[in-house]
């Protein structure tokens, strides 16, 4: 088997270390015996996202994010094209605000976005920023998991319709610290940096079977030892009081 990944902008879009996302997609496929294919989307590049497994697209300031508006919007019919495809997508901050319907950065800037799903994003006061750890628990089919992660946004995230999770600890969406993310079925959307995958192997489980569906159906994955990444993780759980 084989899974192929699309890479968005991995040069500007890589905010604390996004890319360990990256890696461990690759090392937990490889240790399975499943090829990764990774196809790097950054500005001007003729990259088709629906012929993709998974669309990968990191976080980035409001500097790096208005820098690339012009090639993410004539991306946008290939994006939807991708959906239509059944491809996967695992969004984190700068990434997952770009596809609502519009940012308002820091400055008061309006950054009109793909406008593929309903929310919204706008900076709050710097008082409202939201910084530190998170934890956030998740129901995802059937499967019940905590997400560990780090956070930095000044952008606040309205009318998620269909959210990721519930905040434990930290903030989310919004500095009301009620829900995090969004996920559809297909697109995951999270303010979870982290990296998010390196702290949470099962999650990390989860978008590798959801990708690999569009193109070999349900699948089961062979369990790793995954000892030290839970021990990392109850470090973390335990700095926040929830272990
Ligand atoms: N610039 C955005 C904000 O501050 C996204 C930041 C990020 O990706 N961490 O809301």
């Amino acid at each position: 088997m084989i899974l192929t990944i699309g890479w968005m902008y991995h040069d500007i879009m890589n905010l604390y270390g996004d890319k360990g996302n990256i890696m461990v997609l690759k090392k937990r496929c490889e240790d399975r015996g499943i090829d990764v294919r990774i196809s790097y989307c950054d500005i001007g590049d003729d990259v088709d996202l629906s012929a993709m497994d998974l669309v990968f697209f990191g976080g980035g300031a409001d500097k790096e994010q208005s820098s690339l508006m012009r090639d993410l919007l004539s991306r946008k019919e290939n994006i939807q094209k991708a959906l239509d495809a059944g491809v996967m997508f695992l969004l984190i901050c700068g990434g997952y605000q770009l596809f609502g319907q519009y940012y308002i950065d820091a400055n008061g800037n309006r950054i009109d976005a793909l406008g593929i799903f309903d929310y919204y994003t706008v900076s709050g006061k710097s008082e409202e920023r939201c910084i530190g750890n998170i934890a956030v628990r998740c129901e995802l089919e059937g499967q019940s998991m905590t997400l560990v992660g780090f956070e930095n946004h000044g952008g606040q995230t309205y009318d998620v319709a269909t959210p990721l999770g519930d905040v434990l600890f930290g903030h989310g969406n919004t500095a009301q610290k009620k829900q995090e993310g969004f996920y559809n079925g297909q697109v995951i959307g999270t303010y979870l940096h982290g990296p998010l995958l390196p702290r949470n192997p099962e999650f990390a489980d989860f978008v590798i079977m959801k990708s690999l569906r569009k193109s070999y159906g349900e699948q089961c994955l062979e369990p790793l030892s995954d000892d030290m990444e839970l021990a990392a993780k109850n470090i973390m759980l335990k700095r926040m009081e929830l272990l």
